[in-house]
């Protein structure tokens, strides 16, 4: 008789953050959102993988109330009921900035000063917030919505936002990653202390397992990095364009000295889809394997696909979707 093979499945989430850019440029719709999400589309066809694609609402909300928007505004709201025609889950990603947002010759004035976080707003306004955008994007799918990613990740403090998820029913977050740390003027966000695990429950705070807890945690993969990746994904952005150049074409939000510390010490941050971060997919899922996690969560972005991102994704896929599972949070609930 032949013993058996046991290897360990794993449950792999690709999750895709589906959003313009906050910097000075916005960027547009069809090379941040459109093109690049047809392009994962791609991937994913006739594989049996279920990407998740978390929505910044917010966006939508906002281009409503501009009739010059009514066209690019109408492909996205199509292209977000192709996600779920194709399998795909689509969940809710709230960048409150949008609340101060105003399109004005031609091109998005962001103001994400004491707006990019929800936890600057009083605790009405982060009620109506999180309410609306979800009953929102429920009437645009047709179901319901559980599973939550804050803007930038801040979701700190959540003792701030749990009675909200109560009242509207979100159940499950996906913005924290373990050893996380990054406090600038907009971001907040310390995942120091969040436990090793890839799922956990907890209550008032995020990083804190707690049993029985109301909220379940699927933690984004995180990686440290060193120095010398950060040199080659820096450096061939302009020695290598054609590869290695993003196909979102706005400016991101700055991250303060965050540049600095990655080229001159090890950091940590995602296990990722986005542009030079896909050559760690490997490492991270092995990392993830070593650690008996059952499950591996990573973040992409559609705007953050280059060439040689989505022909690592395209590896990865290929390599993976027969021995472990692409699945999502609605095929998980
Ligand atoms: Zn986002």
């Amino acid at each position: 008789m032949m013993n058996s093979i046991i290897f360990a499945l794993m449950k792999i989430f690709l999750t895709f953050d589906y959003e313009l850019f906050f910097g000075k440029q916005s960027g547009t719709v069809a090379k941040c959102m459109l093109e690049p999400t047809a392009d994962l589309f791609k991937l994913a066809k006739g594989k049996d993988v279920a990407y998740t694609f978390f929505i910044d609402v917010g966006y939508l909300i906002q281009a409503d109330r501009y009739p010059e928007l009514f066209d690019e505004v109408t492909k996205v709201k199509s292209q977000i009921k192709e996600m779920i025609n194709l399998g795909h889950d689509v969940q809710l990603h709230i960048h409150p900035h949008w609340e101060k947002a105003r399109f004005t010759e031609g091109a998005w004035e962001m103001n994400t000063r004491n707006a990019y976080r929800l936890s600057v707003f009083d605790s009405e306004d982060r009620l109506a917030i999180v309410k609306s955008y979800k009953l929102y994007l429920e009437a645009l799918i047709g179901r319901e919505v559980i599973s939550f990613r804050a803007g930038g990740w801040c979701i700190q403090p959540f003792s701030e936002l749990r009675d909200v998820f109560k009242e509207v029913g979100l159940k499950i977050d996906s913005s924290v990653f373990h050893n996380g740390y990054l406090i600038t003027n907009d971001y907040n966000v310390d995942f120091r202390r969040a436990p090793l695990k890839s799922k956990y429950k907890f209550e008032m705070n995020v990083c804190e397992e707690v049993k029985d807890g109301s909220f379940t945690e699927y933690q984004i993969a995180s990686f440290r990095y060193r120095p010398s990746f950060y040199w080659m994904l820096y450096g061939l952005g302009k020695v290598l364009p054609s590869k290695h150049k993003m196909i979102g074409d706005g400016e991101f939000i700055s991250q303060g000295g965050n540049k600095f510390l990655s080229l001159t010490g090890y950091t940590t941050t995602h296990v990722s889809t986005d542009g030079y971060y896909a050559k760690k997919l490997d490492a991270g899922l092995n990392k993830a394997e070593h650690l008996e996690h059952n499950e591996i969560i990573i973040i992409g972005h559609p705007k953050g696909n280059t060439t040689y991102s989505m022909n690592k994704l395209n590896k990865f896929i290929v390599n993976n979707h027969k021995k472990h599972t692409f699945t999502s949070f609605v095929k998980e609930s």
